[in-house]
Formats: C-alpha cells, sequence, structure tokens
C-alpha cells in the first residue's frame, strides 16, 4: 500500500471514528499488530479498533473505496495468520466483547469481538454454557463461524449448532441479519462458513446448563499407546454422549505431576470429560484409563470454568505454530502404527498429535443443515507443531508435512477449516465438498468482489 493510499484511508475514517486508528508510528500500534502465531510478523498500514457497528460499517466503506487489503481479527488466533496482514487494514474488533444473558430463555448475545473466556464467565453466573473451544483466550468469532468444536462437542453440538441468529456488516457496508427466518442462505453458510460473508458484530446464541464436570487424564508408554488407541477406536464407538475422549501424542514433559519414569518419552495423553451424573461416570472413566501408568491417573470433579482455563498456558502468544489436520473414517491398524512411530520422532515437547472423536451431539446434525464440514467422519486428526526458535522452522514444518503425506491415503477426504494452514488454500472446496457450489452462490451473491478474501476463501463466481 503506497503511503497516499494510506493517508487517504485514514482521511476517510478519523473523522467519525469512535474507536482508535493505530498507525505505524503510533503509541500502542506495536502491542496491537501481532497475533497469536508468531510466524506471522506482519505490519498492517492501519489498524482500526472498532468501538462498535457504525465503526466497523465506515472501516470497511473506506477501505472499498480505496481498494484496501483488510484483514478481520476478533482474538488472532487465526492459524494461518489470516487477522493480519502486510500494508492493507486489520479491522480489529478487540474492544467490542459485549454479552447480555437472559438466565429464563437460557439465550445469549454477544459481541463480535468477544474470547471464549468472556462468554464463559458471563454465562457461568446463571450455571449455563455456550459450548466453545478449549483454550479461553480463542476468539469466539473465528471459532464459531468456522465451526467450533470443545469438550461440550458431544453433548450439545457445534458452537455454531447453537447459534440462532448473526448480525453482520457486508461488503457494500450495510448491516444485516441472518437466521432462520432472514437470509436464511446466510444463516446456513456462516455456520462454518468462516469469515468469508461479512463481519460479524453480534451472535445470538441458545444456551444449556451446566455447571461442573468430571476430568480424568492419564499416561500410556511404549506398547500400551498401541493399546490404548486400538482401544479408543472401539470405545468410543459405543460411548455415551457424555463422554469426550481427546488422546495427545507427544513427548512427555518434565513437571512434577508427570511420573518421573515417563518423562521426556513419548506417550498418549488421555483427557477425558464427562458431563452426565458423576457417580456412574467415575466408575466409567476408571475403566477407559485402565492402560495408562497408575500414577499418572488423576480423576476429579472440576468447575466448567476451570476445564474451560486448564490448556490456556499450554499455547502461549507469539509462539510459532503449524498446522495440518484430516479425517478418518476408521484409525486402521497401519494408520495407528504410523501414529505411534511418528511420535518417537516428534521434534519439541510441545509438539503433538492431536485426536479427537466426534459423533454424539454433533454427528446427528444433518450434513445438509449447516455448511459446516464433514460430521460423519468421527476420528479427527490434527498435528500441530509448536516451537519457539525461527531457526527452527523447517524442521517443524517438514516433520507435519512428511506425516501428513504419510497419513493422507487412509484419510478421508476433508477438513475443519479453523484447523487449517495458510498453505492449503488448495483445500478450501475438500472442505465443503458437496456444500462447495452452494457456498460459492452464496458468496457471489454477499462478497460479489471477495472483499473478504483473507480467510479460507470461497471464491465468486465472476
Ligand atoms: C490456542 C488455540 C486453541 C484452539 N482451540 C480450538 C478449539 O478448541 N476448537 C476449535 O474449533 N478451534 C480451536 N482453535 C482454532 C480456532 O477456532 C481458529 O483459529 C479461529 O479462527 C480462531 O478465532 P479468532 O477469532 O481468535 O481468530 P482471528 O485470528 O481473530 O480470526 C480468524 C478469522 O476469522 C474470521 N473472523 C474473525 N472475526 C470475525 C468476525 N467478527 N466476523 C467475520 N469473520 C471473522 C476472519 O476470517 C479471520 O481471518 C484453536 C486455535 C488456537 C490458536
Amino acid at each position: 500500500m503506497t503511503a497516499q493510499a494510506s493517508a487517504e484511508l485514514y482521511s476517510l475514517l478519523h473523522q467519525q471514528f469512535k474507536g482508535d486508528l493505530l498507525r505505524p508510528d503510533d503509541a500502542g500500534y506495536e502491542a496491537s499488530r501481532g497475533i497469536w502465531n508468531g510466524m506471522f510478523d506482519r505490519r498492517p498500514a492501519l489498524i482500526s479498533r472498532c468501538a462498535d457497528l457504525s465503526d466497523v460499517q465506515n472501516a470497511i466503506r473506506a477501505a472499498v473505496e480505496t481498494g484496501t487489503l483488510t484483514a478481520l481479527r476478533c482474538g488472532g488466533h487465526s492459524l494461518a495468520g489470516f487477522s493480519t496482514c502486510e500494508g492493507g487494514m486489520v479491522i480489529d474488533l478487540s474492544q467490542m466483547r459485549q454479552v447480555a444473558v437472559d438466565a429464563e430463555a437460557r439465550r445469549a448475545r454477544f459481541a463480535g469481538g468477544c474470547l471464549l473466556g468472556s462468554i464463559d464467565t458471563a454465562t457461568q453466573k446463571a450455571g449455563l454454557v455456550f459450548p466453545s473451544g478449549v483454550v479461553s483466550h480463542t476468539g469466539a468469532s473465528g471459532l464459531v463461524l468456522g465451526g467450533g468444536t470443545g469438550w461440550l462437542t458431544r453433548r450439545f453440538g457445534l458452537s455454531c449448532d447453537s447459534v440462532e441468529g448473526f448480525t453482520l456488516v457486508t461488503a457494500d457496508g450495510s448491516f444485516i441479519r441472518a437466521n432462520a427466518r432472514e437470509n436464511a442462505d446466510l444463516f446456513w453458510a456462516l455456520r462454518g462458513g468462516g469469515g468469508n460473508f461479512g463481519v460479524v458484530t453480534e451472535f445470538e446464541v441458545r444456551l444449556h446448563p451446566l455447571a461442573s464436570v468430571l476430568l480424568a487424564e492419564g499416561l500410556c508408554a511404549g506398547p500400551d499407546i498401541r493399546r490404548l488407541l486400538e482401544f479408543w477406536r472401539g470405545f468410543m464407538a459405543d460411548a455415551p454422549i457424555d463422554l469426550k475422549w481427546n488422546i495427545d501424542l507427544r513427548l512427555a514433559a518434565h513437571i512434577e505431576k508427570v511420573p518421573p519414569v515417563l518423562r521426556g518419552r513419548p506417550v498418549a495423553g488421555s483427557s477425558l470429560v464427562w458431563t452426565g451424573d458423576p457417580e456412574a461416570g467415575r466408575r466409567y472413566l476408571e475403566r477407559a484409563l485402565f492402560l495408562c501408568n497408575k500414577d499418572s491417573v488423576r480423576i476429579s470433579a472440576l468447575p466448567f470454568l476451570e476445564l474451560q482455563t486448564m490448556a490456556d498456558s499450554d499455547f502461549p502468544h507469539g509462539r510459532r505454530y503449524y498446522t495440518k489436520s484430516g479425517y478418518f473414517s476408521y484409525l486402521d491398524d497401519a494408520t495407528i502404527d504410523q501414529m505411534v512411530e511418528a511420535a518417537s520422532t516428534i521434534p519439541s515437547s510441545q509438539t503433538q498429535i492431536e485426536l479427537a472423536y466426534l459423533g454424539g451431539a454433533a454427528g446427528q446434525v444433518d450434513a445438509k443443515e449447516t455448511a459446516f464440514g464433514d460430521r460423519s467422519a468421527p476420528f479427527i486428526m490434527n498435528l500441530l507443531a509448536n516451537w519457539p526458535e525461527p531457526s527452527k522452522d523447517e524442521a517443524h514444518i517438514s516433520w507435519v508435512r512428511g506425516l501428513f503425506n504419510k497419513l493422507r491415503p487412509a484419510m478421508k477426504p476433508g477438513v475443519y477449516v479453523n484447523f487449517m494452514s495458510g498453505d492449503e488454500q488448495d483445500r478450501v472446496p475438500e472442505a465443503y465438498r458437496e456444500r462447495w457450489e452452494r457456498m460459492v452462490a452464496v458468496k457471489s451473491h454477499y462478497d460479489p468482489k471477495n472483499f473478504f478474501r483473507l480467510n479460507q476463501n470461497v471464491l465468486p463466481r465472476n
């Protein structure tokens, strides 16, 4: 972006803008330009930190008029780095974090800049939950618009399944509503279609009663890793929707709660969350963890807010991250062997092979009801590399790519857009598959010039 274009953008905005406009020389710019993934060290020409819906409208109109490349930012957790840009403008919603809960109706409205933690804190005051993700500093907008999976997905569905309406500003600067009655096609597309259609300024959602859960954790090493994965794939097929069981293959941390005999070794870490009757759950969880090292097993009742923040420090801002993800209909023996073998070559202590089993309430929603990708493939795999040193980029990225390529033939086509890296635009149609043509039609209608293009992009028809 030229200095002249940037000055023009600023002059179009600054008189009526109520939030902050940050240019590279302004105090606060450096602190505001970074996003969660340290791989993306970019310098936008302007950060427009909007105070309300009219600021969002003005920012979009000015960007369209000046032809400015624009990124959208809620929590800044885009793994692919889409919430920043070099030159261009960032529409930053971090000042728009209002949450209003109607306890009696079990409904909430929250603004487009909310982090998951702001929503959890507000809804828990009424003993209610909005099903979302597992790290409280993640932005709700990016997560919900891509679909949204977390501890409660099997019990209450994906995050987008609990959305009843969106308010958004489209590429022509107008604000509209999308729900079952108004702009129904857009309502369909926003539940899984990401940031392709406009800036969502408010979500209206259903809430569910829940205040605490049972959490069980345990570690397996050596030949028990393979045995655990074989047991898990069978166990989950009949598990009740009250159970969510995630497994991570990684190097065991050198920390007190890990038995000394396991520290530094490749392990399978199990985390199970039970949302049903605690007494029945405890027996069930003990049975599930029978293969784990006895000293590593812990089962405890946990307030919901503690569950939602327990992983926060494992994924700090500013480290370097790279991911590739996919689905399996079934984890066959050869796939399990490849994963176990790969666990012994993991390049750093925070890097992991994450495995989750979908199904439950999320699997019961008809695939045609929302744009979200495949609900039928129960096994979701996410290869997530996490390291601090730029000099180790190549080692981590090539480990992820190499393992992904090895496992790919056994995968089912499909990918969850929120677990994609920025170099995977060719996989976007794969994320939507039979829903692709409808996605293109909705995009062509609401954003015909592809103003919203820093995302898992759906190209409009010419
Ligand atoms: C530490 C961590 C934990 C995660 N855990 C989970 C998890 O448990 N479950 C899960 O499903 N995903 C999870 N994810 C993935 C997460 O869903 C995506 O990274 C998501 O994009 C993050 O949303 P954000 O608002 O923070 O992102 P941002 O980087 O702010 O935005 C990402 C994209 O979302 C779109 N967007 C953002 N705000 C708006 C808006 N108001 N209107 C329209 N479009 C918008 C834009 O296209 C933008 O480029 C996690 C990611 C991280 C980094």
